[in-house]
């Protein structure tokens, strides 16, 4: 459920009407609601009430910082993947206690940004990056709290780029491996081993991979302890999947993983953190855009977009697929007409639809994106020289632009030129 509906005839974020923000910035833009994003995050955080539990929103999903504050004022820690998103969760006000380092390739600068900054935990993908957190953290006179990210070589029946826990992924260390990597990690100095992680993909949409994976995971917990290791906080990872067609085949509901995640795990009296990225932000967001044209082909129409791949990549990416709607309301009744919805980039992967049914449209209508929440602003690009379209939050009647359009001036100017020129 969202909170993007239509109110007599025409689209509404929340109680405004999208064409009023339209007017207001311009288009194409990316919109927020509120209300959704906080009801997503209260999905997760009740599904684990009764369990000592953080639930760390995956920022790489959608990174403004008036979401991240957004959601930190409800209560959400932040899963970081880089230096950058750690110091922008910062800036918006997250402490970083409750800020967790994920990602496989961390640099001995990242780790010194996020240990002098306060960390959470790190999760750690590889012996190497061990080896250098410990460095880092000896060398700063501290002690750097870890999860070790172990791939539980279990196939999330996702789209191929976005599974990650198959052996064939360079996510991780194997779960074959894990005693002696904790052995090795209990040995240094610079590091407090406290528990386990592990992230198995993307837009999962059956809980049986989960299961599978959490399974592994308590053994772990008991084989580790056994060792000696004092696990205490599981990090189980993001993933969750999102219904991003009407269809009546929804992925679980946050209710029912949490319910799966008190069975596997619930005896071993761990700290629970999980990492949902997508489902608190992907049903959120709608990207708008205004049809340029609307030109006949030989064989089949063309709905010309001011918006392209640069603005929203994911089908181009991942062949994902985006509801499309009219945001002013079809009546009722209105046949409907194939199209192919394309932007204005000189590909033909600038496709976001083939032969889609929509009411009738034409030059100047808007249309918005569904599920576009997440992964879509912050996989934007400035290919073809086309400015980061703006991103605005709804809350209630109000609306604000939490990023500029910036001015052709502005993306030009960045480029400096060599003396000899
Ligand atoms: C991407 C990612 C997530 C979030 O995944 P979603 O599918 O957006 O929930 C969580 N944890 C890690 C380590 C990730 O890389």
């Amino acid at each position: 459920m969202d909170h993007f509906l239509y109110r007599d005839g025409a689209l509404f974020a929340e109680d405004v009407p999208i064409s009023e923000i339209a007017a207001a910035v311009g288009t194409p833009f990316y919109v927020y609601s509120t209300a959704t994003l906080l009801r997503h995050f209260k999905l997760f955080d009740d599904a684990l009430e009764g369990t000592d539990h953080l639930v760390c929103y995956a920022m790489k999903a959608a990174s403004n910082q008036a979401i991240l504050k957004t959601l930190a004022q409800a209560g959400a820690g932040m899963d970081v993947v880089s230096g950058g998103e750690y110091l922008r969760a910062k800036a918006a006000g997250v402490p970083g206690e409750r800020i967790v380092f994920s990602g496989v390739g961390k640099t001995a600068d990242e780790i010194r940004t996020a240990l002098t900054g306060g960390i959470r935990q790190f999760n750690v993908e590889s012996e190497p990056e061990m080896q250098v957190i410990n460095a880092v953290a000896l060398e700063l006179g501290m002690i750097a709290p870890v999860t070790i990210r172990v791939n539980p070589d279990v196939d999330a029946k996702t789209h191929a780029k976005i599974a990650t826990g198959k052996s064939e992924n360079k996510f991780g260390i194997p779960i074959s491996r894990a005693s002696e990597v904790y052995a090795l990690a209990a040995s240094l100095p610079g590091l407090e081993v406290i528990g386990i992680d592990v992230h198995i993909g993307s837009q999962l949409t059956e809980l049986e991979p989960f299961e599978l994976a959490y399974n592994k995971v308590a053994e772990l917990t008991e084989r580790l302890r056994s060792e000696g290791h004092n696990i205490r906080r599981l990090d189980l990872g993001g993933g969750l999947g999102i219904p991003y067609t009407r269809s009546n085949d929804a992925p679980p509901l946050p209710v029912e993983y949490g319910a799966m995640i008190k069975k596997t795990l619930g005896h071993l009296g761990c700290e629970i953190e999980i990492e949902p990225g997508r489902l608190i932000a992907g049903n959120a967001g709608l990207m708008v855009s205004k049809v340029i044209y609307v030109k006949s082909g030989e064989d089949r129409d063309f709905l010309i977009l001011d918006g392209a791949m640069n603005d929203l990549i994911r089908p181009a990416m991942y062949e994902a697929h985006h509801d499309i709607v009219a945001v002013e309301e079809p009546a009722a009744g209105v046949e409907q007409r194939p199209y192919d919805i394309v932007g204005p980039v000189c590909e033909s992967g600038d496709t976001f639809a083939k032969q889609r049914n929509m009411p009738p449209l034409s030059s100047g209508d808007l249309i918005a994106f569904r599920s576009a929440g997440a992964y879509g602003a912050v996989m934007s690009s400035e290919y073809n020289t086309r400015p980061l379209i703006p991103e605005v939050l709804v809350n209630g009647d109000q609306f604000a632009v939490i990023r500029e359009r910036p001015s052709f001036d502005e993306i030009i100017n960045r480029d400096t030129i060599p003396e000899w020129l």
